[in-house]
């Protein structure tokens, strides 16, 4: 059954590891939209360009392949596979610059639609408006600020700095402001915060939610 499940939230919520576990559970491929920003962004990092029309340049006759598992998630360019470079501040930055242009989500977005045609979860900031605005199941996952910080400092094995938390407050920032789909709650979306209830509980509800689209087909 090629269910297609959106997630979307701001940074740090806990978005990856319900998405994951969805997707295990469901047998579903799993799409990181995220790590699609990111590897544009590190790409134009890498090749010193910043201004939006040569960033767009970048994406012509490029190759962007992504590994749907969601035990092993993986991005490669150009067939070079660039997973373990994708995570550290400055691509952060960077992706969520690139994001703002319009070309670039527009060359994403198809990506993404054309991954998720026979089913999948995918989270992101607009999956549920977006990308998949019929998605089966729209889920919008959050946390109080500080969960949030506490959680992302802990996946880098950082600690929760001054750096850290300006880097996500930015992020977030430009998310929620930025013109082209800015971070919103979809209407039709099931909230979920995940400083206020435990993975099992939220897992359990979503299933709920699964198995009546299921009964309904
Ligand atoms: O989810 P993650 O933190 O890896 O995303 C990195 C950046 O990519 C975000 O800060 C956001 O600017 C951008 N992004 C986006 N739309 C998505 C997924 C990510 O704009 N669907």
């Amino acid at each position: 059954m090629n269910l297609r499940i959106a997630i979307d939230g701001p940074s740090g919520a806990g978005k990856s590891t319900l998405a994951r576990q969805l997707a295990l559970h469901l047998d579903l491929p799993y799409i990181d939209t995220g790590a699609m920003y990111r590897a544009i962004g590190y790409l134009a990092m890498h090749r010193g360009v910043v201004a939006a029309d040569e960033v767009t340049k970048l994406l012509e006759g490029l190759e962007l392949e992504i590994k749907s598992d969601p035990n092993d998630f993986r991005v490669s360019i150009d067939g070079v596979d660039v997973t373990e470079r994708l995570r550290d501040t400055e691509v952060s930055m960077r992706a969520s610059e690139v994001a703002q242009i319009p070309a670039v989500r527009a060359w994403l977005v198809a990506r993404q639609r054309q991954a998720a045609a026979s089913g999948a979860v995918l989270e992101g900031r607009d999956i549920g408006s977006q990308v998949l605005p019929d998605a089966d199941v729209k889920l919008f996952v959050t946390a109080a600020e500080e969960v949030r910080m506490q959680r992302r400092a802990a996946q880098l094995g950082a600690a929760r700095d001054a750096d850290l938390t300006r880097e996500i407050r930015e992020r977030d920032r430009r998310d929620k402001e930025r013109k082209a789909s800015p971070l919103r709650v979809p209407e039709d979306a099931i909230v979920i915060d995940t400083g206020a209830e435990d993975e099992a509980a939220s897992l359990a509800r979503i299933l709920d939610a699964v198995n009546r689209v299921k009964k309904r087909r």
